[in-house]
């Protein structure tokens, strides 16, 4: 059984004393939550510490947005995989759209930090997914594939056992356009099928998760496919009733 992952990623949002009260919100509504729906949020780097301390004791867990490709050393302004790792984090979100499109990400730079990642026992979320351009030109199943060739292909099993993947049209991020249920699961089974051929049954195991404002009103449709387990979720996020409306949406 594969994973039913709703990850929040916060973004450049929240004062520290605001992400504090969000995680709380978050963890005061978790209870109507199924159980079989595992919680992450990605607060900034600065309020990871206190939303890891307040969210302690409940089953939700805490990521980091990005992580440094250098392990430690004279790279100001940088924050280390083994930093998040020794605040509590379990997670870690890697290849958003949004990193490879203002910060010039690329697979290079993208196997280093999964490398920092798994050194450190944090888990990647994955993000892949292509831009309007490419989607009217019909390459979205090409640039996810290149995607997930270049990075995730460089995985051994045991590291791919614990990766999630995120798909996320970049055309549908922070837009308010959503891809439709059907498109998101055609790509999704796209992309298991690529990783089938990789990492054979192991495919089967690996949560895919959609993102591109998702909503609670849309949440339900999308996670009804087969091959979506889950969501990455913005501006959604950012209100704890959204948030976990989207988790009631399985
Ligand atoms: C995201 O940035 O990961 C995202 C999915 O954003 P939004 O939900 O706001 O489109």
């Amino acid at each position: 059984m594969r994973k039913k992952i709703v990850a929040g990623n916060w973004k450049m949002n929240t004062l520290p004393a605001e992400g504090v009260a969000l995680a709380k919100g978050v963890a005061a509504g978790k209870g109507e939550v199924c159980d079989c729906v595992n919680f992450i949020v990605c607060p900034p780097f600065t309020h990871l510490h206190s939303v890891v301390e307040t969210l302690k004791g409940t089953n939700i867990a805490v990521g980091a947005q990005d992580c440094a490709t250098e392990v430690k050393g004279a790279y100001t302004g940088e924050v280390s995989a083994q930093m998040i790792a020794a605040l509590g984090c379990k997670y870690v979100i890697l290849g958003h759209s949004e990193r490879r499109q203002y910060y010039g990400e690329t697979s290079e730079t993208l196997n280093k930090k999964m490398a920092r990642a798994y050194e450190n026992g944090l888990t990647p979320i994955y993000c892949v997914g292509e831009n309007l351009e490419e989607r009217e030109a019909g390459r979205h199943f090409e640039v996810c594939k290149q995607q997930i060739e270049e990075v995730v292909f460089n995985l051994s099993e045991e590291q791919f056992e614990n990766l999630v993947i995120a798909y996320e049209p970049v055309w549908a991020i922070g837009t308010g356009k959503t891809a439709t249920a059907e498109q998101a699961e055609e790509i999704h089974a796209y992309i298991r099928e690529v990783l089938r051929s990789k990492f054979g049954a192991k495919a089967e195991e690996c949560s895919i998760l959609y993102g591109g404002s998702c909503k609670p009103s849309n949440a339900a449709e999308i996670f009804s496919k087969a091959n979506v387990d889950g969501g990455l979720i913005g501006g959604a996020a950012l209100k704890a009733e959204d948030f976990l409306a989207i988790g009631k949406a399985f």
